[in-house]
């Protein structure tokens, strides 16, 4: 049967795309994935010890946005949960995002009296601050709190992270975790804060999960797509054939790897995980633990403090995130975009040129070079999907 769409990539965008394109037009869609199994880095497993992880690092779902929270529950029961985090600072865990009770643990009594009274005036309660602006006040006491936060939580762990300091990132990247002027410790705000029931791969396989969608899983987009620049031609390849596709591309990979990098390659930041299995019930209070000064790792995640229907391994499992550069040639994955004017504006030639092949269309963290949580990927991929149906 010919296809009318097909998708590389089955991670989120990809699933939203397919799952669109087949229930909501009713075509048939062929699905495509180099790696052996479908969920994209969302992608999570039960295992040995009978404890789901999370193969390419934590995924905490949060949303503020009513479209994807009720799109997502079409394929899935929902656990609440809300994610809390604690930072490692001179040896004691205070909560992060940095709130009233950090200031109190880091502090002597009488100083975080004062400087509790210092923020509460100048910017009111349940005001959240991001770092680089709370540096810029003039008050000593701000100053002090601004500086010790910067200090001890963000300038290091922003090094190790992007191998910059922040001011050399863009801003939004630390304002993600802010100050926060209230004793709230969760580590997002949204309305909706979940976690699917039978995990996030199973949610993708539902939305896969359609009469009309075929999915080949550990094969390269080459083995069955063709795209000639030239002529402006898509061909899809099929048992020793190659044919014209008059259909649509929906590509999700990286953007640069569909031209060779020719005019060079997007910049990227890379993780190493340490997955260890430990031999006793819990390691650490709450899921996860920010090491921001001396060690080599950033955090370490525990994935049973996800598990609402209790894990009766006498084992934990815990996963250590180690930044590094982003190279390709070596198989790391590329996990966060680092915006260099230079990566946007190669960025923008590959658009260009994207645009000039009717069918294909660019959707997703890493073929739109964007940082996108997990809402974002979904609520970007809806929208792409509008806007193909504006164009038929
Ligand atoms: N950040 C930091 N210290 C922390 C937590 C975050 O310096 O304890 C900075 C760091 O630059 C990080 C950014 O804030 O990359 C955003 O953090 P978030 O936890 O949102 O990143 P993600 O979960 O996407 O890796």
């Amino acid at each position: 049967m010919s296809y009318q769409a097909i998708v590389v990539g089955a991670g989120i965008s990809g699933a939203v795309m397919a799952e669109r394109m087949a229930s909501q037009l009713g075509w048939k869609v062929l699905v495509l994935d180099q790696r052996p199994h479908i969920g994209g880095n969302c992608y999570d497993e039960i295992d040995e010890n009978g404890i789901r992880i999370h193969r390419y690092g934590p995924h905490l779902f949060h949303t503020d946005n009513n479209v994807v929270w009720e799109y997502l529950s079409q394929f899935t029961q929902w656990v609440e949960y809300e994610h809390r985090v604690l930072s490692h600072i001179d040896g004691q865990l205070v909560p992060i995002p940095f709130n009233l009770t950090s200031i109190e643990r880091c502090f002597e009594p009488a100083k975080a009296i004062r400087i509790i009274e210092a923020l509460v005036d100048r910017f009111g309660e349940g005001a959240r601050i991001p770092i680089l602006n709370l540096r810029q006040e003039q008050s000593p006491l701000l100053r002090e709190l601004a500086e010790f936060v910067y200090d001890k939580a963000f300038v290091n762990y922003t090094s190790k992270q992007w191998g910059v300091p922040p001011e050399e990132i863009s801003p939004e990247v630390t304002a993600r975790v802010p100050v926060v002027v209230s004793r709230d410790d969760r580590y997002f705000v949204d309305p909706w804060q979940a976690l699917p029931s039978e995990g996030y791969t199973e949610v993708v396989r539902r939305m896969l999960d359609h009469p009309l969608i075929d999915i080949e899983l550990g094969i390269s987009m080459e083995t069955r797509l063709s795209l000639d620049w030239e002529a402006q031609r898509l061909f899809l390849k099929h048992e020793g054939d190659t044919i014209p596709f008059h259909g649509k591309v929906i590509y999700t990979g990286m953007i640069d790897q569909l031209f060779a990098c020719d005019a060079g390659a997007l910049t990227y930041r890379s993780l190493r995980f340490d997955f260890k299995t430990i031999a006793q019930p819990y390691l650490q209070p709450v899921t996860t633990v920010n090491y921001p000064n001396e060690h080599a790792y950033t955090r370490i995640t525990e994935f049973k403090h996800l598990m609402f229907d209790g894990s009766r391994s006498s084992n934990t499992v815990v996963v250590y995130e180690y930044p590094k550069p982003f190279e390709a040639d070596k198989g790391d994955e590329p996990y966060y975009p680092v915006f260099t004017e230079e990566a946007r504006l190669a960025y923008e030639r590959y658009m260009n040129r994207v645009e000039e092949m009717p069918g294909l269309m660019c959707v997703g963290r890493l073929a739109q070079y964007r940082y996108f949580d997990m809402d974002d990927a979904v609520s970007n991929a809806l929208s792409s999907f509008e806007t193909l149906c504006n164009e038929l």
